[in-house]
């Protein structure tokens, strides 16, 4: 029988989609640009798409990323109408992307582009999400790395799903899951949380995590502790049945010392003072019910979000997309 005359490599065409999130980041997209364009140049066999999320940017990010769509059609630019933070501008990096699989890199070169490939041949080999595990960090400080340790360890603990440790956003996803992951239709998003809930088939693919190479990170230590607690609320019900147990606990203590009060009254020659075990038992109740309505209040205030049912952002201009309209 003869071959067939097509060649192997025009079959073998991958299309690929990076998302960049962007906020502020014009000290870098140039060499990311050149970096990434690099990568796979030696790869004709990947058609790729590169698209910049300008999250609201209040530098020349956006002007850079016009121009870098101008000089390569590659480039696809999706400017948010402001800063909505990390996660929606990877979302609505991922609503437009039409690789079949679509990778997430942030910005500052943290997370070397040079990993997309090996990335993209577990693809190639069935696992449906190649995810990056930091084996080093370079540059972060230990105010940052230990914290962020103790969390990973806390969420898979209490959380629905088990998190993968020292995984960041980067990552490689198969079609299938960005659909899966687009279908998730919550306002808070804990990202890691959500591709490990979707199942499918994971594999971590270890790198060496760089110092930024410019500009500055643009999380405080107060809006990590905020993610943090995000993520544990958007994704266990634990604090809720702490509250539960607890009350329970208390409930039974203070039962008990109602008994002791009471017998030592009638039986004991020094009895308890009454408005000492009041007093102790209203200070103790109080606090505690403090401390399960704020948390209750936490996931009020979460179902309040949702209800909303408001845009996870909103778009202010497109670039260099094959549909070309203005429309979000
Ligand atoms: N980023 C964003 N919007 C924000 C904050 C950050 O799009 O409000 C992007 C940022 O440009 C970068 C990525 O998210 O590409 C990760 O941010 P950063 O490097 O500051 O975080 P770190 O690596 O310090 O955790
Ligand atoms: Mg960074």
């Amino acid at each position: 029988m003869p071959e067939p005359a097509q060649s192997a490599a025009s079959n073998a065409t991958t299309r690929l989609s990076v998302v960049v999130p962007c906020f502020n980041e014009e000290s870098v997209l140039p060499a990311l640009h050149q970096r990434l364009t690099a990568v796979f140049q030696a790869a004709p066999e990947v058609e790729l798409e590169l698209i910049c999320v300008d999250d609201g940017s209040r530098d020349g990010t956006l002007a850079l990323l016009r121009d870098m769509q101008r000089d390569d059609p590659r480039v696809r630019v999706l400017s948010l109408s402001r800063n909505f933070g990390q996660l929606a501008a990877t979302t609505a990096g991922l609503r437009e992307a039409t690789g079949d699989a679509v990778a997430i890199i942030d910005a500052d070169m943290q997370d070397p582009p040079e990993v997309i490939p090996q990335m993209l041949a577990r693809w190639r080999d069935g696992v449906e999400v190649a995810y990056g595990v930091r084996t080093e960090r370079d540059g972060e400080k230990a105010s940052k790395r230990w914290p962020a340790k103790v969390f990973s360890r806390l969420i898979n603990r209490i959380s629905e799903v088990s998190v993968p440790l020292d995984v960041g956003d980067f990552c490689l996803l198969d079609r299938q899951v960005v659909d899966a992951f687009l279908a998730m239709p919550e306002r808070d998003r804990y990202h890691r949380g959500m591709i490990a809930w979707a199942g499918f088939r994971q594999e971590a693919v270890p790198f060496h995590r760089r110092a930024r190479a410019a500009g500055e990170t643009k999380y405080t230590n107060a809006m990590l502790w905020r993610l943090a607690l995000n993520a544990v609320l958007s994704f266990s019900r634990m604090p809720l049945r702490l509250a539960l147990w607890t009350g329970c606990a208390v409930s039974a203590t203070a039962l008990g010392v109602v008994a002791y009060g009471l017998l030592s009254h009638l039986f004991a020659a020094d009895p308890m003072a009454g408005w000492k075990l009041a007093f102790a038992a209203t200070v103790f109740l109080a606090g505690t019910q403090l401390v399960f309505l704020g948390i209750l209040g936490e996931y009020l205030g979460r179902v309040y979000g949702e209800v909303k049912r408001r845009p996870l952002f909103l778009v202010k201009e497109r670039l260099g997309f094959r549909d070309d309209t203005n429309e979000p």
